[in-house]
């Protein structure tokens, strides 16, 4: 995601020189091109704006066996090529380009992309996603994928019959650790202290569960293997000694980053900064602008329910776009600060 140190062009604040569009979807995963083929359907000018990571997090998953309608799996390449191909079946415009400045603070919306083109919408459908944090290691990357994954319920069923580590003390760390032992041999959650801090229902589960062990205040240093992760180099945070445990693959569980940077001023945001839509909805604080997918989802983040929120936040957009009727091309007048504050209190 670009950040406001990126733009090359300011803002025109008359709108004159913007290409003005019905709606603009920002992000090109699940949700967004779900969005795209509802909102293109009931026949809306529509523009995708792919970002940064087009196809989002979908695309580091090799196989895709949750997706329901594929029964024999497929690569998250190739949904989301199949989603991109629905979409623009139906007349929606998918263009490369990421968002470098957007400007809410009034009607229409207006937004700079790559930098150099500015377009303004009447409606927003913000789906930027959300990135899994990684330990930054050098081999972690480069055996993404063969090995290491941020998503045991993606990539969980890969790994039969191998030991495996989790790395992380949050919830997440112990939900993929207990569903990671339906195919490993065992599972160790490797975390920095000695307590964590996920609930303690779920630590219960981990402690009691046989064939999971905890492997306190422990640092990952490297990921070890050629061709697959074959093992892990780890440190001792108290002593500084080193050892290596033996895994076939490891699931790095340290939090989830919601692409929220252009939009951290001007939206409601929640505590731990995803996207705040009105429940049953994916309106957001401000009129005419949709979230949908992980932006504003950090409990379930599958590439169904990401769809699912997609096709909501089309079906919203549309009909806010059918009340507005003429008057969505007026500037705004609900304060959007005012709104921003009653759904941050709602929400704590
Ligand atoms: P989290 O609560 O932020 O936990 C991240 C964990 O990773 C922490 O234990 C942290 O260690 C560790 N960590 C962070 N950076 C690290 C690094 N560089 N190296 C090693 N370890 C590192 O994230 P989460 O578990 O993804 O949960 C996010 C939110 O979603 C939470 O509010 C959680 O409750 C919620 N969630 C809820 C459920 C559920 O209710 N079923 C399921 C999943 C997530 P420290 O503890 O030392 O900081």
């Amino acid at each position: 995601m670009a950040t406001p140190e990126n733009r090359t062009i300011a803002l025109d604040p008359t709108g004159e020189r913007a290409e003005h569009r019905k709606l603009v979807i920002v992000g090109s995963g699940p949700a967004g091109f779900t969005a795209a083929l509802y909102a293109a359907r009931a026949e809306l000018d529509v523009l995708v704006l792919r970002g940064p990571e087009p196809g989002g997090q979908l695309t580091l998953t090799p196989d895709i066996e949750n997706y329901p309608g594929f029964p024999d799996g497929l690569t998250g390449f190739e949904l989301m090529d199949k989603m991109e191909a629905q979409a623009k079946r139906f007349g929606a415009e998918v263009r490369y380009g990421e968002v470098s400045d957007l400007d809410l603070t009034r009607r229409p919306y207006r937004m700079v992309v790559d930098g150099e083109t500015e377009i303004s919408a009447d409606a927003v459908i913000l789906s930027t996603g959300a990135s899994a944090r990684y330990l930054g290691l050098a081999n972690e990357r480069r055996l993404l994928g063969k090995g290491v994954s941020a998503c045991a319920t993606c990539d969980g069923a890969f790994f039969r019959d191998v030991e495996l580590a989790v790395v992380g003390g949050g919830d997440t760390a112990m939900e993929e650790a207990l569903f990671l032992t339906r195919f490993a041999t065992k599972v160790t959650v490797i975390h920095r202290r000695d307590e964590f801090r996920a609930s303690k229902i779920l630590q219960q589960r981990v402690f009691a569960h046989p064939k999971i062990e905890v492997l306190w205040n422990h640092r990952v240093e490297d990921i070890l293997g050629e061709e697959r992760v074959d093992g892990l180099a780890l440190e001792d945070t108290q002593t500084g000694s080193k050892q290596q445990l033996p895994v076939g693959g490891v699931f790095i569980a340290i939090g989830h980053q919601p692409n929220t940077n252009l939009v951290r001023d001007t939206l409601a945001l929640d505590a731990a900064g995803y996207l705040l839509t009105e429940p049953g909805s994916t309106r957001t604080s401000l009129p005419g602008v949709f979230a949908c997918g992980d932006v504003q989802d950090s409990i379930y983040r599958q590439a169904i329910t990401a769809a699912g929120t997609g096709a909501m936040a089309a079906l919203d957009a549309e009909r806010w776009l059918a009340e507005q009727g003429a008057e969505a091309n007026q500037e705004t007048t609900e304060p959007a600060i005012g709104r921003l504050e009653e759904m941050a209190v709602s929400a704590a």
